[in-house]
């Protein structure tokens, strides 16, 4: 295989693209008292009455900390939805190039490949829900640009063997995209201390699910420098809003506080699963690296239909590759799953 090289992935116009400059990329506050006329903005205060960074600087700067990676590694979206969509953009050209992606799994993947008019080419998961690297890697052509691994996976809960990850990053020539949106209720380290060991390594993450911050809409990409600097070139300037931005900081600063409310969801899922043994109608338990269970039962859309009667609302995935008669449970409070293990024990 030849060597990887970023300039033969991405798009020929996003590598010619002369990116937009605001108002506040132009000039950045230095901390003296300027007088801002610049960005047609109104003067009145509302707090939010001004343009947010569109760098993002405070936010990112506080994220390299904890994470260990610098800056230049990091790029912010309106949730990772964008963060997703942006790397279609800049890699996949519509209606040519394709990417690779392993049902059952996160279906925004699929969703994103059908707007861009990106080929999508599924190889699902073998009966462990893990990747089949073999028939991945004889999937791959020229135009592959993308393979999307969810680790771990939704909707799962697995993670996959770091051999496997290793074998696709090694072997693949195009970019390789780990959607770590669970890692934080996984046993199993991040990608993340492996950035510089590949340079088509891709991380996603959000804030939407351990961080509690769904509706804030913040996700993250670590990813190479030269990998970083392409997405920004065409990503919308002010995208991540300034009401994000601190909500963000002031709940990534209270590392405390989330770290405690991964452990109580951990507990719970624990005891959780402990009580789902019990249930008749279950037949299977799939162990779990995030903060949901998937679970095999006798009949999945009568259970779905008798859990709604009893006001409970869970995701049926009977309809998914691999997933017949499953359903999705989200771990709840310690009161929301004591009335889900009543409500399971009370149908018949
Ligand atoms: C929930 C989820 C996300 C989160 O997306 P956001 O747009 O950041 O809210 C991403 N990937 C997977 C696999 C998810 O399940």
């Amino acid at each position: 295989m030849k060597e990887f090289n970023i300039n033969n992935l991405v798009r020929p116009n996003v590598a010619g693209l002369k990116p937009y400059s605001s108002a506040r990329d132009e000039y950045q506050s230095t901390g003296s008292e300027m007088v801002f006329l610049d960005a047609n903005e109104n003067p009145f205060q509302t707090d939010v009455n001004r343009y947010p960074d569109p760098q993002q600087r405070n936010l990112k700067a506080e994220l390299a900390k904890i994470k260990s990676v610098s800056t230049e590694n990091i790029l912010l979206g309106n949730g990772s939805d964008e963060v997703l969509d942006l790397l279609f953009r800049a890699f996949c050209e519509p209606g040519i190039d394709n990417v690779i992606t392993l049902p059952p799994t996160y279906g925004m993947y699929k969703v994103l490949a059908n707007i861009n008019n990106i080929e999508n080419r599924e190889v699902l998961l073998n009966s462990d829900f893990e990747p089949k690297v073999e028939e991945i890697l004889n999937s791959v052509d020229q135009n592959t640009k993308i393979i999307f691994l969810c680790s771990p996976n939704n909707p799962t809960g697995n993670s996959f063997s770091e051999e496997n990850i290793s074998e696709i990053l090694k072997k693949f020539n195009g970019l390789v995209i780990i959607d770590e949106a669970y890692i934080d209720f996984s046993a199993k380290d991040s990608w993340l201390n492996k950035l510089e060991d590949y340079q088509n390594l891709v991380i996603t993450q959000t804030l939407s699910k351990a961080y509690g911050m769904a509706g804030i809409r913040l996700g993250i990409c670590y990813a190479s420098g030269e990998i970083i600097e392409i997405l920004n070139k065409i990503k919308p300037p002010y995208n991540v809003n300034e009401l994000t931005q601190s909500r963000a900081l002031n709940r990534v600063l209270d590392v405390q506080r989330v770290n405690s409310e991964i452990s109580d969801l951990l507990n719970e899922r624990d005891i959780l699963s402990e009580a789902l043994v019990q249930v008749g109608f279950i037949e299977k338990i799939y162990p779990s690296d995030a903060n949901f269970i998937l679970l095999k039962v006798d009949n999945a859309n009568k259970r779905y239909e008798q859990l709604i009667q009893k006001g409970i609302v869970i995701r049926n995935r009977t309809t998914q590759p691999l997933c017949e008669n499953t359903l999705r449970f989200t771990v709840g409070t310690g009161e929301e799953n004591r009335k889900l293990i009543e409500a399971l024990k009370n149908i018949e």
